[in-house]
C-alpha cells in the first residue's frame, strides 16, 4: 500500500498548533494537521453585512457579526464586591447585551478600550436571557481591527470571515489562526493529490493545496466557490474509487455458479403460483438468473415502490440456487418481518417446502426460521437444519449472524429491507460461505439514485417501479386533530370497513405515555429540531411545545371506550410485547378477530394483510416521508381500496404540515424518497461509515451534486479497471488509506 507515503499530513495538532489549542480542537473533532485542514469554515460572514440579532435563540452557542453600539464603561457592582462592564452590540437594529464581571476594575478595562461604540467584529458566546433582554455572558470577541493588526491587511476588509463550527472552549478566530498556522508554515504543507490530473483538467478544478487555501482564506466568494467545486469533486471520486475497488475486490473472488435447472423446484414454484409475474418481476427475474449462474458473486440492489412484489423475486432466486445444491440466507431486520416471511415463503411453496414430509413434493426443500427468541430445542433444531443442508431456506433476524451458524453450502445471501443493516452486517453474513456467496439486497423503499450510487455504489441495481395488476391504490387523508367532529369520523369509518370485512392500522409514535419518544421500537423519528448548535445564527421560529404524542397503550384503551367501535376488538402491538404475544396480535388481526391494531412502527416494513384498508397514523407530522410511505405501504394490498388518515396537530404552513401534505398528495415512492431525503442531514443517509471523525463527505450533497457524483463514479470506476492497486495514482491510494475511518479500511484492506 501507500507505505512510506503515507500521513504526510499526520502531523499531532499538540505539535503544530500547541496543546492547549489543540485539545480544544481535539473535542470538536480535528487531531491531526491534516484533519485539521480538512476541518471546512461552515459558513462565511462579511463584515460589511451584520449578523441579524433579533433571531437568536436562547442557550445557544453563536458567532455573530456585530457594530458596538454602546459602552456603559466599567463600574462596581452595586450589590456585591467586583466590577461589571455592559456593552451594547447591535446589527443595525436589534440589540445584544454583552456582560463582563472582574474582582476588580482592571482586568476590564481592556475590554472597554477595545469595544469602543462604531468598532464591529466577531463575538462568540452562549444566548441567555437577563431581565428580558438577549445577553452573552463573558463573551469572546475579536474586533476586525485587532484582526487586522495581527496580519497586517488592510484589504482584508472586503474578505469573506470565515466562520468555523466553534465551541465556548475554542472561538472560530482562533481556528481560523490555527488552520493559517497550518497552511503557512516555514513552507506550505506537503498535500497529497487524490485527482488524476486529467480529471482535474476535464472539469476545471483547481489543485489539492490552493483548493485548502481558497476554502481557508477566501478573497471573494467565486474563491469560495472554486475551493468548494474541487473538494466536492475529490470527496466524491475518493468514495466512489473506494467503492469501485470494493466491487472489483468482491468481483475477483470465485463464486459457484448456481444455474438454473428445468424440472427443478422452481419450476415446479412457478407452476403453482396464484398469479402471473409483472414484467418487471420476469424481467429482474431473468437478470438473477443469469447472474446467478455465473462463477462470479453477484452483487445485486433490487430496489422497488412498496408492494411490488420484491419477495416473490427473490425467493425464486432462492430455489435456482436449492436447484443446483445449495442453500439461500434471508436476512430480515424484525421478528415480525422474518415471522412473516416464513409464513407467506412456506404458504407460497406449500408441499415444496415439506421435504422428507408425507405429502412432500419430489423436488421439495425445507424452509427453517432462526431467531433470537427461539426457544432452545427449536434453535438446535434450526441449527442443525441449516448446518447440514437440510433446509434449503434459512429465513432469520440478527441471530443468524452469530458464530455459531452454520451452513453446508451457503450459495445467496438475501437482505431484506437494507436500510437497516449496515455493509458489516451483509459481510458478516456472506463470511459464512466457503466461497463468495452470491448477494441480493432488496430496499424497503425506492431510492433516489445519488443514494443508490453512494450508499451502494458498489452494487448493481434493479427496480422494480410496476405494482401487480388489481390494486386499487391508497387514498390519503390529512385529518387536523383539533377537530373533534373529524377524529369521531375516523373511528367510524374504521367501523365501516370492519363491518365490511376489513382491517384497520392505527399508528402511534409511542408505546406508552411514560416512554421517551426515542425508546419507540424501530421509530427512526424525524429529528426536525434546526442544527445551529455553533452556526452563526441564521433565525428561526422559537419551537412550539408539543402536545404529548399518541401512545399504543393509551390509544388502544381509548378505542375500547369508543362508541364507534363497540364490539369490535382492538389489538396491540409493539417491539416491547413477547414474541408470542406478538405473534398472537398479528395472528388475531390477520385473521380477523382483532380486527383493529394499535401499533408502533413495527409494522412499518413489509408486513402483509391483504384484508387491511384502512390505516390511521396518529401524530403523522413525527414520522419522515419515506417512513409514512412504507406504512401506507401496508394497506390497499388487496383488491380494495385503501385509506390512509394522517392525523396531524402541525399548524398550517409549518414545515411539518408541508410534509404530511406532501406524503398525502403523492404515492410516487421515488418522488417522496428525493424529498425525504431533502430534509434529512447527510450522516442520516450515509451512515455511520461515512459520517464519523475520519470522513470523506464534508462538502458533498447527495441531493444536489447528482451530477458530480456521477461523473466521479463513471471516472473512479474506469480508473479502477485499468488500474486495481491505483500504483499511477499514489497520492489516491494514499488518501484512501487515510480518509476510509478505521472499520472501512480493515475491511479494504483485507482484499
Ligand atoms: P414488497 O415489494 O413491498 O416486499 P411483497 O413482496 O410483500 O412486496 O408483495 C406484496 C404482495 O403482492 C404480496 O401479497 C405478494 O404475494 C403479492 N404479489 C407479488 N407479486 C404479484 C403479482 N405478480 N401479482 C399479484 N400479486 C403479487
Ligand atoms: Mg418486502
Amino acid at each position: 500500500m501507500a507505505g512510506d507515503r503515507r500521513g504526510r499530513l499526520s502531523t499531532p495538532l499538540s505539535k503544530a498548533v500547541g496543546p492547549k489549542t489543540a485539545e480544544a480542537l481535539e473535542k470538536l473533532g480535528p487531531r491531526t494537521t491534516g484533519e485539521l485542514l480538512r476541518y471546512y469554515p461552515r459558513r462565511y460572514g462579511d463584515r460589511g453585512k451584520l449578523t441579524d440579532l433579533a433571531h437568536l435563540r436562547l442557550d445557544e452557542h453563536v458567532t455573530v457579526i456585530a457594530r458596538v453600539a454602546k459602552n456603559g464603561g466599567v463600574r462596581p457592582m452595586r450589590n456585591r464586591n467586583g466590577a461589571i462592564l455592559n456593552v451594547t452590540i447591535t446589527d443595525g437594529r436589534a440589540e445584544l447585551q454583552l456582560t463582563f464581571f472582574g474582582k476588580r476594575t482592571g482586568p476590564l478595562q481592556g475590554h472597554e478600550k477595545r469595544l469602543r461604540p462604531g468598532t464591529t467584529g466577531m463575538f462568540t458566546g452562549t444566548v441567555s436571557a437577563y431581565r428580558g433582554s438577549r445577553q452573552l455572558t463573558h463573551p469572546d470577541y475579536e474586533t476586525f481591527e485587532d484582526l487586522d493588526d495581527e496580519f497586517e491587511a488592510v484589504q482584508k476588509i472586503d474578505w469573506p470571515v470565515p466562520i468555523y463550527p466553534a465551541s465556548a472552549a475554542i472561538a472560530s478566530w482562533r481556528i481560523a489562526t490555527a488552520v493559517r498556522t497550518v497552511l503557512g508554515a516555514q513552507q506550505a504543507p506537503d498535500v497529497p493529490e487524490p485527482l488524476p490530473a486529467a480529471y482535474r483538467e476535464t472539469h476545471h478544478l483547481v489543485g489539492a493545496l490552493p483548493a485548502l487555501q481558497l476554502v481557508h482564506e477566501p478573497h471573494s466568494t467565486t474563491d469560495i466557490a472554486r475551493a468548494h467545486l474541487r473538494l466536492r469533486h475529490e470527496e466524491a471520486f475518493v468514495l466512489q474509487t473506494a467503492l469501485a475497488q470494493r466491487r472489483s475486490a468482491m468481483l475477483a473472488q470465485p463464486a459457484t455458479a448456481r444455474p438454473a435447472r428445468a424440472g427443478g423446484i422452481r419450476d415446479a414454484f412457478d407452476a403453482r403460483l396464484p398469479f402471473t409475474l409483472t414484467a418487471g418481476q420476469r424481467e429482474v427475474g431473468d437478470v438473477l438468473e443469469d447472474e446467478l449462474a455465473r462463477p462470479l458473486p453477484m452483487q445485486r440492489l433490487l430496489q422497488g415502490e412498496v408492494g411490488s412484489g420484491k419477495t416473490v423475486v427473490a425467493l425464486r432466486a432462492m430455489l435456482q440456487v436449492v436447484d443446483a445444491g445449495g442453500q439461500a440466507a434471508l436476512l430480515a431486520p424484525t421478528e415480525v418481518l422474518a415471522q412473516q416471511h416464513l409464513r407467506t415463503i412456506t404458504a407460497l411453496l406449500g408441499p415444496l417446502a415439506e421435504a422428507g414430509m408425507l405429502g412432500g413434493a419430489e423436488e421439495a426443500t425445507r424452509v427453517t426460521l432462526l431467531t433470537g427468541s427461539l426457544g432452545a430445542t427449536a434453535r438446535r433444531k434450526a441449527l442443525a437444519a441449516a448446518a447440514s443442508g437440510e433446509a434449503g431456506i434459512v429465513i432469520g433476524t440478527h441471530a443468524l449472524l452469530s458464530e455459531n451458524v452454520q451452513f453446508a453450502d451457503l450459495g445467496l445471501v438475501v437482505i431484506d429491507e437494507q436500510h437497516r443493516f449496515g455493509v458489516e452486517q451483509r459481510d458478516a453474513l456472506r463470511a459464512k460461505a466457503d466461497g463468495t456467496p452470491h448477494l441480493l439486497v432488496m430496499t424497503a423503499t425506492p431510492i433516489p439514485r445519488t443514494v443508490a450510487m453512494t450508499s451502494f455504489g458498489d452494487l448493481e441495481t434493479s427496480t422494480l417501479s410496476e405494482l401487480p395488476a388489481g390494486r386499487a391504490g391508497v387514498e390519503t387523508v390529512v385529518v387536523p386533530a383539533s377537530k373533534p367532529a373529524w377524529i369521531q369520523r375516523v373511528w367510524q369509518r374504521i367501523r365501516e370497513e370492519v363491518d365490511a370485512g376489513g382491517r384497520a392500522y392505527v399508528v402511534c409514535p409511542r408505546i406508552s405515555a411514560t416512554e421517551a419518544e426515542q425508546g419507540t421500537e424501530d421509530a427512526d423519528l424525524l429529528d426536525d429540531l434546526p442544527d445551529t448548535g455553533d452556526l452563526v445564527a441564521t433565525g428561526g421560529e422559537p419551537a412550539p411545545a408539543r402536545p404529548a404524542l399518541a401512545a399504543v397503550e393509551d390509544v388502544a384503551a381509548l378505542l375500547r371506550q369508543e362508541r364507534a367501535l363497540e364490539g369490535v376488538t382492538v389489538g396491540e402491538m409493539h417491539g416491547r410485547l413477547s414474541t408470542e404475544a406478538k405473534d398472537a396480535a398479528m395472528a388475531a388481526f390477520a385473521g380477523g378477530a382483532a380486527p383493529v391494531l394499535v401499533s408502533t412502527t413495527v409494522i412499518e416494513v413489509g408486513v402483509d394483510v391483504p384484508e387491511a384498508t384502512v390505516m390511521v397514523i396518529l401524530d403523522a407530522d413525527r414520522f419522515g416521508l419515506s417512513q409514512l410511505h412504507q406504512l401506507r405501504g401496508r394497506i390497499g394490498r388487496g383488491a380494495k381500496p385503501g385509506v390512509c388518515l394522517a392525523v396531524t396537530t402541525a399548524e398550517p404552513g409549518s414545515r411539518a404540515i408541508e410534509r404530511v401534505e406532501a406524503f398525502a398528495g403523492t404515492t410516487d415512492g421515488f418522488r417522496l424518497a428525493e424529498l425525504d431525503l431533502e430534509q434529512r442531514r447527510e450522516g442520516d443517509i450515509l451512515g455511520a461509515a461515512q459520517a464519523g471523525r475520519g470522513s470523506s463527505l464534508r462538502l458533498l450533497r447527495v441531493t444536489k451534486d447528482l451530477d458530480i457524483i456521477a461523473d466521479a463514479r463513471a471516472a473512479a470506476r474506469e480508473l479502477v479497471a485499468r488500474d486495481p492497486a491505483l500504483t499511477t495514482e499514489p497520492d489516491l491510494a494514499e488518501v484512501l488509506a487515510e480518509s476510509l475511518d478505521e472499520e472501512t479500511a480493515e475491511y479494504l484492506q483485507r482484499f
